[in-house]
């Protein structure tokens, strides 16, 4: 593709997909992640041709010789979005092109060539369009898409990649939270951190999973639901969780969020809550918070709530805060007012039930 042209798809619809009893069935109960639509989009990218064969077909295996250089140096990236049926029956996706604009960086950050937005976003609306069936009827399901890229090239050498594919597939998931919002129990690890200054933090790279995932295993281990990583530096500052951004309410109507210093992953369910809790009267501060300073705070009765957030699980309540040395609740271990009100304006906006005055709602049907 040279500049300017815009890529046109190639669709070819799966010739075998799931019947529409099997795929009710699987709609019924569909988890997270362990579902999956007929169709997938390809689109390759090699330098000095660019962006190229981009492709709509069956989702299928995808075959790797294996020296593929994504598999000895992970160069990979992803994105995580949904798309909803709203109550009017038209399907919506939330913010694509903040994703498709962080797809760009991540791709910056990890050497890889940057996907021009509106193909991104122009791949999501034919996957969905294609795959709409796979929708979950009801107030709680959501179709789950997965974009991501990766080092195509057969290489050992260690140079960035110069041939890459771009992939999304979809997963039709259901509530997170079957039985409604529980808080959660974070583990503040002490020996591991996610990412260091100068690091791949604010990119969202397979990698950085890749290494959180012993910490993760830690906090599972001491009867934890997620782990809360400290700054790599001092070992004082909260960054956030393995996979979602963190907020700390204060009782004096004042929200707190650590900054974007480049450790952070800049999510976009974080800049949303940013936004709506500013219109809804608090101060909002995106400042360094100690682990110090919050657990002083939990005591003092000063800090009122404090809640994770990212795409999957939108806005999570944590009710009780582990570490080696002891634990604490945060609001009597129930979840809070201010997070619960938050949660549901984002999700009412998410879901056409509520105005939509930032434009955050992309039509797609
Ligand atoms: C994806 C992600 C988030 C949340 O980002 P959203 O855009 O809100 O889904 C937070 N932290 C990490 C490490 C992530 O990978």
């Amino acid at each position: 593709m040279s500049g300017g042209d815009k890529l046109e798809f190639e669709i070819r619809p799966n010739p075998a997909p799931v019947a529409a009893a099997d795929r009710a069935a699987l709609l019924a109960n569909p988890g997270f992640g362990r579902v999956f639509t007929d169709h997938m989009v390809t689109i390759r990218y090699a330098d000095g041709k660019g962006w190229y064969d981009a492709r709509i077909e069956a989702r299928a295996p995808i075959p790797m010789d294996p020296a593929s250089a994504v598999l000895h140096y992970a160069q990979e990236i992803f994105e995580g979005l949904k798309a909803y049926r709203t109550a009017d029956g038209s399907v919506t996706m939330f913010r694509p092109e903040a994703n498709a604009a962080r797809f760009v960086a991540s791709a910056q950050r990890l050497a890889m060539p940057p996907l021009p937005p509106e193909t991104f976003v122009d791949a999501l609306h034919r996957l969905v369009e294609l795959d709409r069936e796979w929708i979950p009827e009801g107030a709680d399901g959501s179709l789950y898409l997965r974009p991501f890229m990766f080092a195509s090239e057969v290489f050992l050498g260690v140079r960035p990649a110069n041939e890459y594919l771009f992939v999304v597939i979809a997963s039709p998931v259901g509530a997170y939270f079957s039985g409604g919002v529980k808080p959660v129990t974070v583990w503040v690890s002490p020996d591991y951190t996610r990412a260091a200054p100068g690091g791949t933090g604010a990119a969202k790279c397979g990698g950085n999973y890749a290494s959180s995932l012993v910490a993760q295993a830690e906090a599972i281990e001491a009867g934890c639901d997620q782990v809360v990583f400290l700054d790599a530096v001092d070992r004082r500052f909260v960054d956030e969780l393995g996979g979602m951004n963190v907020f700390f309410v204060y009782d004096d109507n004042t929200l707190v969020t650590p900054p974007l210093t480049g450790t952070i992953l800049p999510g976009i369910t974080r800049d949303s809550v940013l936004a709506l809790a500013a219109e809804a009267g608090h101060r909002v501060e995106e400042r360094p918070i100690s682990f110090a300073d919050w657990q002083a705070d939990a005591a003092s009765g000063r800090l009122r709530e404090a809640f994770a957030c990212g795409t999957a699980a939108v806005i999570t309540p944590i009710g009780q805060v582990r570490f080696p040395d002891g634990e604490f609740l945060i609001g009597g271990g129930e979840p809070g007012r201010v997070t619960m009100a938050l949660r549901q304006q984002l999700v009412d906006i998410q879901r056409g039930v509520a105005a939509d005055p930032h434009g955050w709602v992309d039509r797609v049907l």
